[in-house]
Formats: C-alpha cells, sequence, structure tokens
C-alpha cells in the first residue's frame, strides 16, 4: 500500500437548497387554553441543503429531496401534538426535515400572525438553522450517548465543560477517525464522508490512508466491509468530534437498531492527540482499535511510526491483529475533494 498524504483545500462550495415556503396549516400551539383549544393560522418556510447535483444530472427525483414530502412532514408537524412555543414547532420541524436522505442541514421559520399579542402586528416569527456538520449539535442529536452535555445556554444544571473530553484544545490538535461501512453504495458514502468530516467546522482532514476490504467477525454471517482511516486536525472538544461523527452517520441513513448489524457508516475516534479518557458516551483511545487488523493495517501503511497509547507501534499491533482478513481494494484513495 502507498500512502495518500495530499492535503485536502477547504473547497469551500456550499450546498444546494430546496425550500418550500408558507405551508399553512391550523394548529393549536400556545401558552393560554383559548389557544389550545380554537387553534390558529401557522406558517412555516423549511430550506433543507442538499447536494442536488446528481438529481440534476440525471433527472432523478429518488436523489434529491421530495419537497412534497417535506411539506407534508412539516404540516403534520403543525397540526401535531401542541406545544407552548412556536421555538419547540421549529425544532420539531428541524428534526423531521433532517431525517430526509442527503440533508445535512435546515433552516426553518416558523410564523404565528395570529398571536395574541396587545397591539397591531403583522408577524410574529422564530427562525432556526440545524446544521448536522457542524460539531456543536445539540444534546440529543448524540445518538447512543447516554449522558450528552448539553449545549442550551437556558439550561441551569449545564456546565459548558463537564471533563476533558469537553475541552476546545488552544490549537488544532491531531485525531484519527476509523470509517467502515458494508450496506449500500459503500466506497461512494465513505468518500462522501471524508468530504464531509472536511466540511465540519474545526475540522479539517490532512490525509486519507488507503481503502481495505475486510472479512466480518467471526460468527456474523453479514457482507464485507470497506474500511480506511483518516488523519485530521481540529479544534472541536472530542464530544463534538464525536457528534460531527454521529451527525454524518445519521445523514447517510445509519440505523442503530442492532448494535453489531449491518451498517451504512461507522466512525469512530479511534485516537485524539494522545488523550486518554472514559467516560458512557465516549472511550479514547477507542478501546477496541488496538485488536482491530482494518483499522490498523490501513493506519500503519499510512503513518510508519504511529503509535496507540497505551498498546505501542501500530506497525507491531497491525502485525499481531493478522492480516488474513484485510485486503487491498485502493492505495490512492480517495480522490481529494478539490479534484471531484
Ligand atoms: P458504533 O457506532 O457502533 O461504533 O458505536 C458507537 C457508540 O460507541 C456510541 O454510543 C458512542 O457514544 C460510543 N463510543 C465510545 N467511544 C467511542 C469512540 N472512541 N468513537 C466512537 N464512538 C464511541
Amino acid at each position: 500500500m502507498t500512502v495518500h498524504t495530499r492535503p485536502y483545500l477547504k473547497d469551500g462550495i456550499e450546498l444546494d437548497q430546496v425550500a418550500v415556503k408558507g405551508i399553512r396549516v391550523t394548529g393549536h400551539h400556545g401558552v393560554f387554553d383559548r389557544e389550545r383549544e380554537s387553534g390558529q393560522l401557522f406558517f412555516a418556510d423549511v430550506v433543507v441543503h442538499v447536494n442536488t447535483r446528481t438529481a440534476g444530472a440525471g433527472d432523478d427525483l429518488a436523489r434529491t429531496v421530495n419537497y412534497s414530502d417535506l411539506a407534508d412532514a412539516t404540516a403534520d408537524v403543525l397540526a401535531g401534538e401542541p406545544v407552548k412555543l412556536i421555538e419547540a414547532v421549529a425544532e420539531r420541524i428541524a428534526r423531521v426535515a433532517l431525517e430526509f436522505d442527503g440533508v445535512q442541514c435546515v433552516d426553518v421559520t416558523v410564523h404565528k400572525p395570529q398571536a395574541p399579542l396587545h397591539v397591531e402586528f403583522h408577524d410574529v416569527s422564530v427562525c432556526i438553522r440545524r446544521d448536522l456538520r457542524d460539531g456543536a449539535l445539540w444534546a440529543d442529536k448524540r445518538i447512543g450517548s447516554s449522558a450528552g452535555a448539553s449545549d442550551d445556554p437556558f439550561d441551569p444544571g449545564a456546565g459548558p465543560v463537564r471533563d476533558v473530553l469537553d475541552q476546545r484544545p488552544a490549537q488544532p490538535v491531531p485525531a484519527l477517525i476509523a470509517l467502515g461501512g458494508n450496506l449500500g453504495d459503500v466506497e461512494p458514502t465513505l468518500r462522501q464522508a471524508v468530504s464531509d468530516l472536511h466540511r465540519v467546522n474545526g475540522v479539517e482532514v490532512r490525509a486519507a490512508s488507503a481503502l481495505v476490504r475486510s472479512t466480518p467477525e467471526a460468527g456474523r454471517e453479514q457482507p464485507d466491509y470497506l474500511n480506511a482511516v483518516v488523519r485530521l486536525h481540529t479544534s472541536l472538544a472530542p464530544r463534538e468530534l464525536l457528534a460531527a461523527c454521529q451527525g454524518i452517520e445519521m445523514v447517510h441513513g445509519r440505523d442503530r437498531s442492532d448494535p453489531s448489524g449491518n451498517r451504512t457508516l461507522d466512525l469512530d475516534i479511534v485516537e485524539y492527540n494522545g488523550v486518554v479518557a472514559s467516560a458512557p458516551d465516549l472511550t479514547l483511545p477507542h478501546p477496541r482499535a488496538h485488536v482491530r487488523p482494518f483499522v490498523l493495517l490501513p493506519w500503519s501503511s499510512m503513518e510508519a511510526d504511529a503509535t496507540l497509547a497505551p498498546h505501542g507501534s501500530v506497525v507491531d499491533l497491525a502485525r499481531e491483529a493478522g492480516t488474513d482478513r484485510v485486503t487491498l481494494v485502493h492505495d490512492r484513495w480517495p480522490q481529494p475533494p478539490s479534484a471531484t
């Protein structure tokens, strides 16, 4: 295997936007009983940020967001379970919009032009943006995290830093991410995931290893996996980096109902600047990386001198883990985002 260490350039390309505006539905949201009982008109504008290039080139609805489905999902929230605040309505709409395939970011505006104010007015609205590429995802988006730190400034129980895993570094630090998948179009998914990581604010992907194929662990009747590792530099705290990884897994359709099941995309933090720490939601370095040939082999071929605390040389660990279940697919992979 040869090493592919050409640095990626931030491409600066914004995503495309699909917008549905002025969705008009009677809802029962509000603080007052009379609002709950009689209902009133609510309007929503939803803008989802997606890559529509393939849909445009192939004139293929399956490759973009169906705006009729998006409007229906939004209307269901507007007409659905009453909540007190339009902030909560907007949050719920954002959540359903982010569940559409390919949506990486959403802007939601909820209007309440018949709100019970004491003065004449034209409109009241709340506008929010929720971006899965942002390290600072809201707490309960941290899938699988039992102890996600809240980034809600109004949450009195939420301290900004609970432990070393919430600590942002003074300068960007190196971290290693392992990528894998065995469901769907895996190679394009992994390539897109590298580019998604690079787009996260506070993350710069510096190098990608070769792409390898690995057979599933003994006893698992599953298709083969494709795996790689990437070296990045980040100014995010470890938990923020984990949240960004989980957000990217989510936009690529990761289903977590079976922890050892097939997966479209798995992103693990193998190590973060030598930090050694363990919490219910995050262990550093990754507790099983030192025995995984599909991590160690691509890593050792990318960084021959690497060590993994407290286990030692990655080349030695790779040798001990054995190479029989891992084969090379591409040594120059992926193409840098600037070339695609
Ligand atoms: P999986 O995506 O199946 O690898 O498992 C992810 C689960 O492991 C999530 O609940 C994470 O919170 C947890 N986890 C613990 N340590 C790590 C780590 N170093 N990298 C990624 N996920 C981790």
